[in-house]
């Protein structure tokens, strides 16, 4: 006999968690994750960071309505914020006036090169043209975030199953049915939060695929030399987003910001790539990178147009998506699992994500069909 609940969740990242606490208080849900432990792919590799500036507008939309969650989230919650002052520095070079213009426009100010090497006083400025800043942009404690999720989850007697792989997916008298190593669970609502993996739970389903498709980024990590405190440092991107860098723990994290279209899989980071953003680096910072501490690479996953899916399929009943959230996942979370969990129990979008411009077309599967 199959486990039975309200509600599966397929993938125990930063989506399943986040729209599983959510759910628990009303519905049992069974969270499934193939893996023998949550987090451990795109969640557990992100960069850290709420940048309202960044992604298309239906994702600063709901950055935006994120934020005051993660800033100060309900002591019942948390007792302490998720976030951490950082600010963000957007570095124009010669030849990039139109994004330069694009950041303008949604309210990034420029700044001298002087007020630049405040903030980063080892800023080679004769190289760049235009500077922007948002000083509201912060660094997540993306574990302490998820440990939120769960603990919320477990509290309202949900359950997360690890080494539980969704095999086979079949709807059989009115509810789904997962089989896995860990036994067989059924269930009215299946919950598509796979990230990378996301059509591909689809296609077991008999569900058609979006066309979501995971890019690859890397990611390293360098020491500064010892004289050099990079903590103050603002996250700095170039305005086409061709590297970025910030700081962790005293050392740099340093990307190419690469987007490499590849099948879903364990990422890893791609060496050239790093190098070349290492090289980057040092044009724009008068640093020199003699060591890479550790690398890494993870999956950001789009659909065609770059917004979410969010909501049930129209040709596969009780299947929903909670997937396609790109480099934008972990600063979202709080409002797409907001969503999410209002969707799934019939509401409507709540009032206050709807404010900033986020209606149920722009997310809903039904926009690929
Ligand atoms: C280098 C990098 C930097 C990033 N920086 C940021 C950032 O600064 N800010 C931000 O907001 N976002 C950032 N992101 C994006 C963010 O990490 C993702 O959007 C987010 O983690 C996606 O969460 P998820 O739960 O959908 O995916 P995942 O965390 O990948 O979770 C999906 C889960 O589904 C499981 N799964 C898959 N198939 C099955 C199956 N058959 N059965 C059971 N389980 C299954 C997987 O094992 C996995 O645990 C970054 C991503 C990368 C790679």
């Amino acid at each position: 006999m199959p486990q039975t609940s309200d509600v599966i969740i397929i993938g125990a990242g930063i989506a399943g968690t986040s729209v599983a606490a959510g759910l628990a208080d009303q519905l049992s849900v069974t969270v499934l994750e193939m893996e023998d432990r949550p987090g451990y792919h795109s969640t557990g590799r992100s960069a850290a960071a709420w940048v309202p500036s960044y992604g298309p507008e239906v994702i600063r939309a709901l950055t935006r309505a994120s934020g005051d969650f993660l800033k100060r989230p309900p002591t019942e919650f948390n007792d302490l914020s998720f976030t951490t002052p950082r600010g963000e520095m957007v570095l124009g070079l010669p030849g990039e006036e139109e994004e330069i213009d694009a950041y303008r426009a949604i309210g990034m100010r420029d700044i001298t090169g002087e007020e630049a090497r405040e903030r980063i006083p080892l800023l080679r400025t004769e190289a760049i043209s235009s500077i922007l800043v948002d000083e509201t942009a912060v660094d997540i404690d993306v574990d302490a975030l998820h440990q939120a999720y769960m603990r919320t989850l477990r509290k309202s007697g949900g359950h997360i199953i690890c080494d539980a792989a969704a095999e086979t997916i079949s709807r059989q008298n009115g509810s789904w049915h997962v089989s896995t190593g860990k036994g067989e669970f059924a269930a009215p609502v299946i919950v598509n939060a796979a990230g990378a993996w996301g059509d591909e739970i689809a296609k077991r389903a008999g569900v058609r695929p979006v066309g979501l498709q995971p890019k690859r980024r890397s990611v390293a990590v360098v020491p500064m030399p010892l004289e050099t405190s990079v903590d103050q440092w603002p996250l700095s991107i170039n305005s086409r987003e061709a590297f970025y860098f910030k700081p962790q723990s005293g050392k740099l994290l340093v990307s190419p910001a690469d987007a490499t279209p590849v099948d879903p899989h364990d990422a890893w980071a791609d060496d050239m790539a790093l190098a070349e953003a290492i090289d980057q680096f040092q044009r724009y910072v008068d640093v020199e990178v003699t060591r890479v501490e550790h690398t890494w690479g993870g999956l950001r996953t789009f659909a065609p147009d770059g917004d979410p899916v969010v909501g049930f399929d129209g040709a596969a009943e009780g299947f929903f998506w909670l997937t396609g959230q790109g480099g934008y996942g972990i600063q979202t979370a709080p409002a797409l699992s907001r969503i999410a969990a209002g969707l799934i129990q019939g509401l409507k979008i709540p009032d206050d994500i709807a404010a900033t411009g986020v209606s149920h077309g722009q997310l809903s599967p039904q926009r690929f069909r």
